[in-house]
């Protein structure tokens, strides 16, 4: 595994999710009247440039308590509601931009639901939270057996988010950025990701059974689709299929990431998703330097990853 990768996929998402939050739930026609081509703050949230928001922070308190700590729930959890609670690793010293289900979960964890009890599991909670914070653990178990990695993703995007839709989501993605983090092309890695699928089913058959969900990634159409046929709302399967076709369609970090965005509704978690992928695959030298520059808390956030990469270069 390339530092170069794992420090790409965390920034990755962070550059993804502050090109997005200013034009957060435009539609994709009200964009193209002035698509995204840097990162402008302003907009809906009036933020300065540069800042970022849910997606970042659980991204980050994930990757800190994996490095801190293992892989230990109860520690995932806790920082998770510090976050919620009491801004912990935000660029503005609070949270915002929540999730309707990741607040239901963080309500429950302070009243000391188990942190595997507190992702609601009503087919209705199967919103973009868990998935828009997954790539710490995937980079984190992405040495395990397809069985041990699905089982412990599964079991992270519980905290939150606990349907198997969610969680099936966050299996396909890791089962494609695994591949990513191989080296394989993107073709390659959505080819593997499809093929791998229907292994779900051998280790959890109600997650497995989720898979007709997502039948435009699974039929290898996805990339084929018009743009207009894409939807990026908050519904987990429309991420998904928003980020792959993003990242799918384009051929560098910096084209994945603004044709991302450009998409519209949950723009800032779509670029999170899509840069994550980019990263992993172009690396972190493909960033452009001057995005990364405008990162509020820029210097934090390169210490954080980089201790994150350290662990998982040692580990592994
Ligand atoms: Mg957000």
């Amino acid at each position: 595994m390339k530092r170069d990768a794992i420090i790409g996929g965390v920034m990755g998402v962070i550059i993804g999710d502050a090109l997005g939050l200013p034009v957060q739930f435009m539609t994709k026609t009200e964009i193209k009247k002035n698509p995204i081509t840097d990162m402008t703050g302003g907009g809906a949230t009036g933020l300065e440039p540069g800042a970022w928001s849910d997606d970042s922070s659980l991204t980050l308190c994930l990757a800190e308590s994996l490095y801190e700590v293992g892989y230990n729930p109860a520690d995932i959890a806790r920082r998770f509601v510090m976050w919620y609670r009491d801004g912990y690793l935000t660029p503005l010293g609070k949270s915002f931009d929540i999730g309707e289900t990741t607040e239901i979960a963080m309500k429950r964890l302070i009243h000391g639901v188990a942190p595997f009890k507190a992702g609601p599991t009503d087919a209705n909670s199967n919103g973009n939270g868990s998935l828009m914070r997954i790539l710490p653990a995937t980079l984190f178990f992405a040495h395990e057996s397809d069985y041990t990695m699905i089982q412990r993703i599964c079991e992270v995007s519980k905290i939150t988010h606990g349907h198997p839709r969610s969680q099936l989501a966050c299996s396909l993605y890791s089962l494609f950025v695994r591949e990513l983090l191989k080296g394989s092309s993107p073709q390659k890695a959505y080819d593997t990701m499809r093929l791998k699928s229907q292994t779900v089913f051998f280790i959890d058959r109600k997650i497995g059974k989720q898979l007709s969900h997502f039948k435009r990634i699974i039929s290898g159409e996805l990339p084929d689709l018009d743009e207009s046929d894409i939807k990026s709302g908050g519904y987990v399967v429309e991420s998904l299929e928003a980020a792959l076709w993003s990242f799918l369609t384009t051929s560098s970090f910096e084209d994945a990431v603004l044709k991302a965005v450009n998409l519209g509704w949950d723009t800032d978690t779509v670029g999170a998703i899509t840069g994550s992928m980019a990263g992993v695959h172009y690396g972190f030298s493909n960033i452009p330097d001057h995005w990364l520059r405008k990162l509020l808390d820029y210097e934090k956030i390169m210490s954080l990853t980089n201790q994150f990469a350290e662990r998982i270069l040692q580990t592994k």
